[in-house]
């Protein structure tokens, strides 16, 4: 086997002016949160989503953990989520005291199945939880058919920012959505989150939360003539360095979202003729949905033919992944619910996807050298 430079799952790339900015963050003395940097980005992030407001938080699940929060989630209540998702997607409301509810998901889209939804609902269900998996968006009209008008719903949005179902940005379906700028998204600050408001009604306690609790951003509006302790909530917010990284991120969204477009129609290119031959599925994007391009997955025949392939990519240096291993019978999935799920589709799916490598940066060689291993290795099984 000729020996290659190992090809990585992820690496993050300087997409512009983010050395610039940083240095400029620190220069200007306003490190922590809320400093220029953030209103910038927060200013682009509003205007993206058409918000009330954007907060910008030190991760995804923080500003999870503030729609927990803004909804007064607590024991009692039940929060419905997909199984087949991130621990953060639940953990949250699980930390509020919630009963956590597990649903199926689609087969196609492998987002929130609004039929399993509708079989979980009763009257302590408070909120459903829903995840655009690989930045392709669910079916949110079906999710918010099969929902009483005082169930809310949430976007965990940390695949999805930009992508669209029809004309409307995921994001801005929820009464909250939350963002991730993790080192393995698509727009990335080390570590990092928002937290989108759709209802302006939530803007005035958003803020207390964000700010210890106390009314802090009225006392700089001048609305009162001190802030103090009014509610709970935490420290929450980013720091204008992580902003100032970030904002050059989203400056250059249309350059990033072509590249990681150009790479997964690539690989769409480079397995669709052999897909059936192989007993392979490719990711299924409905016509009237524009992804965010997260990832590029391959759904294998059987879990023994995933994870031959993984082994096999590893012996030639490739870093492919499995992805989540479903909540509903995870240990701390049983903890934080009453009673036994059954998720097949996310049983099914868990056990025979594969991500392959994706990234800003992934060359169209690298690129021909995973597919041309995916397709040596499956032959050889056959
Ligand atoms: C990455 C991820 C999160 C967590 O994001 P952090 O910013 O690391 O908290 C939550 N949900 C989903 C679906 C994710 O992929």
């Amino acid at each position: 086997m000729p020996s290659h430079d190992p090809i990585r799952f992820n690496q993050t790339t300087l997409e512009g002016r983010e050395l610039d900015y940083i240095r400029q963050a620190i220069e200007q003395g306003h490190t922590s949160s809320s400093g220029p940097f953030s209103h910038k980005v927060e200013e682009l992030l509003v205007t993206a989503h058409d918000a009330a407001d954007v907060l910008l938080t030190t991760s995804c699940t923080d500003a999870l953990e503030m729609s927990a929060l803004l909804l007064d989630v607590e024991p009692g209540d039940k929060v419905i989520v997909p199984s087949y998702t991130f621990v953060s997607t639940a953990l949250p409301y699980a930390r509020q005291g919630a009963e956590i509810v597990f649903a199926d998901i689609e087969p196609d889209t492998l987002a929130l199945d609004p039929t399993s939804v509708a079989g979980l609902l009763d009257p302590a269900v408070r909120a459903v939880i829903t995840v655009h998996y690989a930045g392709i968006g669910g079916d949110v009209d079906g999710l918010i058919s099969v929902m009483p008008d005082d169930v809310e719903l949430v976007e965990d949005n940390a695949h999805g920012l930009f992508g669209r179902i029809g004309a409307k940005t995921l994001g801005t379906f929820g009464r909250f959505s939350a963002l991730s700028f993790h080192e393995t998204k698509n727009f990335v600050c080390g570590e990092g989150g928002a937290l989108v408001l759709r209802d302006e009604g939530d803007v005035d306690r958003a803020h207390i939360l964000y700010d210890k609790g106390t009314n802090r951003r009225q006392f700089f509006l001048g609305r009162v003539d001190k802030y103090s302790w009014q509610d709970t909530g935490s420290s929450f917010g980013m720091s204008d360095v992580s902003a100032a990284y970030l904002l050059a991120q989203l400056e250059q969204k249309e350059i990033v979202l072509a590249k990681r477009r150009a790479v997964f129609d690539a690989y769409v290119e480079h397995f669709s003729e052999v897909a059936p031959r192989l007993g392979l599925t490719l990711p299924s994007v409905p016509d009237d949905r524009s992804p965010a391009y997260h990832m590029f997955y391959l759904l294998c025949p059987s879990r023994s033919v995933r994870d031959t392939l993984l082994a096999g990519l590893a012996e030639r240096g490739i870093t492919g992944t499995f992805h989540y291993v479903p909540l509903h019978s995870a240990p701390g999935g049983r903890k934080f619910s009453s009673r036994q799920y059954d998720c097949p589709v996310t049983d099914d799916i868990s056990g025979r996807l594969i991500r392959l490598p994706f990234h800003n940066a992934l060359t169209t060689e690298d690129q021909e050298r995973v597919a041309e291993a995916v397709v040596t290795i499956l032959e050889g099984l056959t």
